[in-house]
Parts: structure tokens; sequence; C-alpha cells
């Protein structure tokens, strides 16, 4: 029987909507000489994406593909399945990948192999939070909403065991 259940805020939902304007602003400016395809990596994207897209206005395309990191509990142990990928077609794009959370950075290290295996013009990440202390895989973060410590979140998108995505603010998960 668990007793995990959401603690503490981390981000309120007021520092998120500002910050997430910001990158919305900063992802507009660069984008500012051609079409956008942005790539969403399900599930945990959702709320993020949704909010960006409002923020981004209407000059950007959405794909998704969908992520599982095989894990014990709260950690990845490497593995990545994707799903979708051969449906993706990015030649020439220019590309932008919208995660929730890198954390040990093996999952989107699989996305950007799979999108660059594309063909695309250009590849950029943004990513709500980053939690640098467990990297285990380098990768580069275009965008960057946060850093978080090495707890593990859920709220605005995130889960755990399938549970909180629709929670409104960032919190630890305790118990
Ligand atoms: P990585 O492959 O970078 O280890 O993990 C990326 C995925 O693990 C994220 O897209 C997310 O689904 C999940 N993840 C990593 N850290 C957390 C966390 O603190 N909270 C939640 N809910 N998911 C996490
Ligand atoms: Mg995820």
């Amino acid at each position: 029987m668990s007793h995990e259940s959401p603690g503490d805020v981390v981000f309120s939902a007021e520092q998120i909507s500002r910050r997430v304007a910001e990158l919305a602003a900063a992802i507009r400016r660069d984008a500012a000489d051609g079409p956008l395809t942005i790539l969403a990596v399900l599930h945990g994207s959702a709320v993020f994406l949704a909010e960006l897209l409002k923020r981004l206005g209407t000059t950007v395309d959405v794909e998704f593909v969908e992520a599982s990191s095989y894990r014990d509990g709260t950690t990845s142990n490497g593995q990545v399945a994707l799903g979708r990928c051969g449906r993706l077609d990015l030649a020439g794009r220019d590309v932008l990948i919208v995660d929730d959370i890198v954390d040990t950075g093996h999952t989107l290290a699989a996305v950007r192999r799979a999108v660059e295996a594309t063909g695309p013009r250009s590849v950029r990440t943004c990513v709500l939070l980053d939690k640098p202390s467990r990297r285990q895989v380098d990768v580069a973060l275009d965008y960057c909403g946060f850093v978080v410590n090495n707890v593990f979140v859920v709220g605005y998108g995130l889960d755990y065991a399938g549970r909180y995505r629709g929670l409104p603010h960032i919190a630890r998960l305790e118990g």
C-alpha cells in the first residue's frame, strides 16, 4: 500500500505561467524567420505544451511522440521506448522538442536521435524542468523553465503512477 501524495509546492501556478510566457517570447523571437514544428513528448508535456501553444500563437505545427522510460519506481534504468516515430516526417523542418522534465537525459537524447534521423533543418529542445544533479547523458537544453533539486515532483502534467497530472502547480511527492 503506497502513501505517496503531493506535498510542498515547488513552483506555483502563477510562477509557472509567468515563466512559460517568457519561454514563449524567446521561442517566438528565435523562430522569426520561419515556421516551427513542435514535437511534444507524451504524456508529461501535455499541460506545458497547451500553455506554450496559447502563448506562441498560430505559427507552429504540432506533432507528438510517445516515450516511456523503464523506471523502477521513480528512477530510470536508461532504456527508452519511443512510439509513433515511424510517422514522423520532419525532413527540412525547424523542430522544437518539448518535454516536461530532463532527469537522467536518456529520454530527450533518444527523442533527439530519432528526430535527427529524419533529416530536419534544425533541432532545438525546450523543457519545463531540469534536474541536472541526476544527469547520465549530456543533452543540450535551448529553453528551460526551472532547475529543480533532486526531488520527485508531480503536477502540471507530471504524474506519479498515472496520478496528479491535473494539479495546477508543481509539488514535491512525499510519503
Ligand atoms: P529521463 O529519461 O531524463 O531520466 O527522464 C525523463 C522522464 O522521466 C520525464 O519525461 C518524466 O516523464 C520522468 N521523470 C523524471 N523525473 C521526474 C519527476 O521528478 N517527476 C515525474 N513525475 N516524472 C519524472
Ligand atoms: Mg516524460
